[in-house]
């Protein structure tokens, strides 16, 4: 009689913020949970260290069948700033090969286990095609922001890319230029809201190179990709991606698979179970005390840092708002020049009516009855978020896929306003009003509450979510069995 086959083994490595960490980690739980993979979940040491710093050894304790390891980042250890940077990590990417393959090859060896990396960093894509692993993009933000980036190559062939000069950053170009040419995005998208990564007039620019090798190796290396997101929320530009990528799968939100699943051993723990900040569980408590729909949450990510005269401004936008606040400033944030201090008499005026902390159970605050909008940075973990949650968005995006997924979220979806890029006090506070008051906000709820029903149908057991989750198993972890 033939040997029983070893089980499938899966390497999660997925790009070290926590932003990508979390999605992973869910997927990674999944896949354990539903389908009996073992599991390698890989950290680097500063994620290890914070992790540890943060939760003690049961961040790490893993489980029978699912366990972490740590590679070396090639960041100064003292560096916290560094490991906190988009541009540093994307630079440190590649020391990481060599500890990769190692732990594959040495720890993996194809005899003993049938293997597949699960991963959204570019290097170890193609260093797992060297070595024969199969692999697998796990794509953590919008497949709106994923086509958007695509589109890079072309508005580089057009012309559009890089900018002639700085003046087109301000001069009301991003605005006035509107690209209707890009498959399945909507026919008004500006190239403001395309990936910032386009936002330079340098030909060489190292951060727009890596961003076109990186959509190079989605397009090439995997044999399947794999969306966080949901078919009704993304249905055209997924329809559309079908005909540029390996076969697609959109499984999200994750959260609530998880629940459905019963792979998340409690509600609050299908994000804690990775979060690399200490949460302060007291503010639950604080919303406890509230009304339905009362209170603003205002929260950035893990990256974002914002200047002192934008947390200024922020400030006195709350304040004269009138309403309530719950606000994450991570300690990390540092204002220009200094800590991240509030100026004192925001925090008299305020006293009673505010809650600032540094890092919060964000998915069951925005689960919290009390919370009736959310101010976000527009990060794609944040914004499913508040989409499972109901909650209407104040969208305020920095960076990256920030921009792709606030148009989407304010023009296609209906359920959030858009701030400038750099909004006064009382543009803030006219937004909250908006948001929390009648008509516009009356009209932003309810698409809210639509979305909100139809990401649970997603992710109950015959929606388009579960469905994938199982087309996933039997199209591409199947032959591994
Ligand atoms: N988050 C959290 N507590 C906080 C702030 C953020 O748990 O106080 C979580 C949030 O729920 C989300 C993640 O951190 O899952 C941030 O990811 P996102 O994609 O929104 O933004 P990024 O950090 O990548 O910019």
């Amino acid at each position: 009689m033939a040997a029983p086959a070893a089980k499938p083994h899966l390497v999660f490595f997925p790009f070290p913020s926590q932003g990508h960490i979390t999605p992973a980690f869910q997927l990674a739980r999944l896949f354990h949970h539903c389908h009996g993979f073992d599991v390698t979940f890989v950290h680097t040491e500063h994620n290890r260290r914070r992790l540890l710093r943060a939760r003690g050894p049961d961040a790490l304790a893993g489980a029978p069948g699912f366990r972490f390891v740590a590679v070396p980042d090639g960041l100064p250890p003292s560096d916290e700033d560094a490991a906190r940077d988009v541009a540093a990590l994307l630079l440190s990417l590649p020391t990481m090969v060599p500890h990769f393959k190692e732990l594959v090859l040495s720890e993996l060896p194809a005899a003993s286990c049938r293997r597949l990396l699960v991963s959204d960093v570019d290097p170890i894509l193609r260093a797992a095609e060297e070595i024969g692993l199969p692999c697998v993009t796990f794509w953590t933000t919008s497949a709106s922001s994923f086509m958007a980036m695509q589109q890079i190559r072309h508005l580089v062939a057009k012309g559009l890319v890089p900018l002639k000069d700085a003046e087109q950053l301000r001069n009301g170009y991003l605005d006035s230029t509107v690209i209707d040419w890009a498959p399945g995005l909507p026919k008004g998208m500006r190239l403001r809201d395309f990936p910032t990564f386009i936002r330079t007039t340098d030909p060489d620019d190292a951060v727009l190179a890596l961003t076109l090798r990186l959509i190079e190796c989605y397009r090439t290396v995997p044999s399947a990709v794999v969306f966080h997101t949901f078919e009704e929320l993304e249905s055209q530009v997924i329809n559309a991606m079908s005909d540029i990528l390996p076969p697609i799968y959109a499984i999200g939100p994750l959260p609530l698979l998880l629940r459905e699943t019963g792979g998340g051993d409690d509600a609050a723990s299908t994000s804690a179970g990775s979060s690399l900040s200490k949460e302060n569980r007291a503010c639950l408590d604080w919303l406890d005390g509230k009304r339905p729909n009362s209170v603003v949450f205002a929260s950035f990510g893990s990256l974002v840092k914002l200047t002192g005269e934008q947390l200024a401004e922020l400030a006195w936008g709350l304040a004269s708002s009138g309403y309530e606040f719950l606000w994450v400033i991570r300690s990390d944030q540092k204002a220009a020049g200094g800590t991240a201090v509030l100026p004192p008499e925001f925090l008299e005026e305020t006293e009673g009516r505010g809650c600032v902390t540094s890092w919060c159970p964000q998915e069951a605050v925005l689960r919290h009855g009390a919370v009736g909008a959310f101010l976000t940075h527009c990060g794609w973990n944040s914004m499913l978020e508040s989409v499972c949650a109901g909650v209407p968005m104040l969208c305020w995006p920095f960076a990256a896929d920030q921009q792709t997924n606030s148009r989407m979220a304010c023009t296609e979806w209906r359920v959030g306003v858009e701030l400038s890029e750099d909004p006064g006090r009382e543009e803030v506070e006219a937004a909250i009003r908006q948001v929390m008051g009648g008509g516009r906000g009356e009209e932003m709820r309810r698409s809210a509450a639509e979305w909100k029903d139809k990401a649970a149908l997603a992710a109950r057991p015959g929606g388009s979510s579960w469905v994938n989750l199982e087309r996933v198993a039997n199209e591409v972890l199947a032959p591994l069995m």
